[in-house]
């Protein structure tokens, strides 16, 4: 299917690019690989052309205060304005079976009711960012945990003041990115596309 679709895009490119080769070839390379591949096969990560080293992932999540608040438009600005690339990204009502899940390690501290109150009060748009050390950059970009204590110019030291609201959250650790992605995401649900200005954002 994949390949059919190739040549069908071939033979349209060769028609504005007559006898250039090259110019087929390229525009052909460059094309989404998720667009040509249809949904089931997006995800696939072999075939990007990107050295593991910005190849990370982390996960990303608007709480139900940044929503309610309209700040998914600013946070998502953030991650673009810092070169990370979004390969994810949905809105939905979580359910309290995935937050307990995604917060199993909570379960025992006396907020937890509240956080899983808090979490299940509204939407969530959750999403994935991919790019050199993604998973340690994004925790700098979103401070510290109590808003109070959270540095101006980061995420919850900007838009919050307080612990039970603090309207982000960014895994904390690569093994922790991982689980959390394979607990919001389906693996067809990530998309592998390249960003045309990859050359201006790091050094291959
Ligand atoms: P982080 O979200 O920065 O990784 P934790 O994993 O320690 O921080 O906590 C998970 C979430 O639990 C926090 O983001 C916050 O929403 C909530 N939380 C943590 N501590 C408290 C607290 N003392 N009171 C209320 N909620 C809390």
């Amino acid at each position: 299917m994949v390949m059919l679709q190739r040549c069908i895009l071939k033979r349209i490119l060769q028609q504005f690019y007559p006898g250039n080769q090259e110019s087929t070839k390229c525009l052909l390379s460059r094309f989404p690989t998720a667009l040509l591949d249809g949904h089931g096969a997006v995800g696939h990560r072999s075939k990007s052309s990107l050295p593991d080293v910005v190849r990370e992932q982390t996960l990303i999540a608007v709480k139900p205060d940044g929503v309610q608040r309209r700040l998914v438009g600013q946070i998502i600005q953030r991650f673009e304005q810092r070169g990370f690339k979004l390969v994810g990204l949905k809105m939905l009502q979580v359910s309290e079976d995935l937050l307990s899940q995604h917060y199993c390690e909570m379960r025992t501290k006396p907020f937890y009711p509240r956080l899983l109150h808090y979490m299940t009060s509204g939407p969530v748009v959750v999403m994935v960012w991919e790019g050199h050390k993604v998973v340690e950059t994004s925790r700098m970009m979103v401070g510290h945990t109590n808003p109070a204590e959270a540095q101006a110019g980061t995420v919850r030291g900007d838009f919050s003041h307080h612990i039970s609201r603090n309207v982000v959250h960014a895994s904390d650790s690569l093994e922790g990115a991982q689980r959390e992605i394979q607990l919001w995401f389906q693996r067809k649900e990530l998309l592998n596309w390249d960003c045309c200005d990859q050359t201006n954002t790091y050094e291959a």
